[in-house]
């Protein structure tokens, strides 16, 4: 598998979550791993009680709602619509499940090269940059994050959001994909640090993963099909119908068939971007119409699970045909 479909496939995973409640991540290393910067007392508690307590409380206030449909992110794109029970357990979620890949007991990780340039161009040195976010941290009143983002012209940018607040929400002051984020909430840091904050913050730059920095880097510039929004738009329905298929559940395709329908529709109308417009694409789009069609009317006059799963499965066969397509004649 090449490189850029693993991208697609983790970019569009990313935003495709079940209408399954949300779940925390494990934690990809000790409590206690990260002892002389963040001691295993406050890694326990934020964890397992600041950070679980979130995630709880989202899954409680979006069960029966349609936001139980989308994604984390798509939530986050619409939050000021949404109660404040939402936007901040949305956000804390969101915020803690980055925090906690942002840290590493590996010592001297190092940026990658690309991201090392763009943090000079940007900021001047890497030194510029930590003391830019450490001030941020700093001047967050009261609980919040500090965050170095991808903008939508790709550009590093370093700011903060005060509570559980952060860039991918609608209402952010700076707008743009996180790739690094410090929690500055007392509960991050008190224990060990007390009202030292700027010590907490210090001491964060011993332990941040630029391994990780560095991925996220690189999803949020390499995007693949940023500037095709119909097939993402496509995809999200797909995922959220084909993958309770597999595991039996075949209402969600039964209540949005019609909806596919119409994505695939839409998505064989819109300009394809010049780099992906190519004859055996343009006919993959129509056979993606027709699968969904035939979908449908398996729907329709009521065909056993057994065959409407047959015709889904060549929906999401036939879906993969055309990033396939897309991928194959990728140079980079
Ligand atoms: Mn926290």
């Amino acid at each position: 598998m090449k490189i850029s479909q693993l991208i697609l496939i983790s970019a569009l995973s990313a935003a495709s979550f079940l209408s399954a409640q949300f779940k925390q991540t494990p934690l990809p290393y000790a409590y206690n791993a990260l002892e002389g910067a963040i001691d295993a007392q406050t890694m326990e508690i934020h964890y397992t009680k600041h950070a679980a307590g979130y995630v709880a409380n989202l899954n409680k206030a979006i069960a029966g709602t349609p936001l139980e449909k989308e994604s984390l992110t798509t939530i986050l794109s619409h939050i000021s619509k949404e109660s404040p029970t939402v936007r901040n357990n949305a956000g804390g979620h969101y915020n803690h499940e980055l925090f906690w890949t942002v840290l590493t007991p590996e010592k001297n990780t190092q940026a990658s090269e690309k991201l090392a340039k763009a943090i000079t161009e940007s900021f001047g040195s890497l030194d510029a940059l930590k003391e830019k976010m450490s001030k941020a941290g700093a001047d967050r009143f009261g609980s919040g994050w500090a965050w170095l983002v991808v903008t939508a012209d790709k550009k590093l940018a370093v700011t903060s959001t005060p509570n559980q607040d952060n860039p991918l929400m609608d209402i952010a002051e700076v707008k743009g994909t996180p790739i690094l984020g410090i929690d500055v909430w007392e509960h991050a840091y008190y224990l060990k640090y007390q009202n030292r904050r700027a010590d907490y913050l210090t001491a964060f730059w011993n332990v941040t993963n630029w391994k990780e920095v560095s991925r996220r880097y690189e999803m949020a510039t390499k995007g693949k099909f940023d500037d095709w929004q119909a097939l993402k738009t496509f995809h999200e329905v797909m995922s959220q119908t084909f993958h309770p298929s597999e595991e039996g559940n075949l209402q969600p395709v039964k209540t949005r068939i019609g909806e596919l329908v119409s994505k695939a529709k839409a998505l064989q109308s819109a300009p394809i971007p010049a780099e992906y417009n190519k004859p055996a694409v343009k006919n993959s789009l129509a056979d993606l119409v027709k699968a969904s069609q035939n979908l449908e009317k398996q729907i329709k006059k009521k065909a056993s699970d057994t065959e409407i799963t047959k015709a889904l499965a060549d929906v999401h066969d036939t879906f993969h045909t055309v990033v396939g397509l897309c991928s194959a004649e990728d140079k980079h």
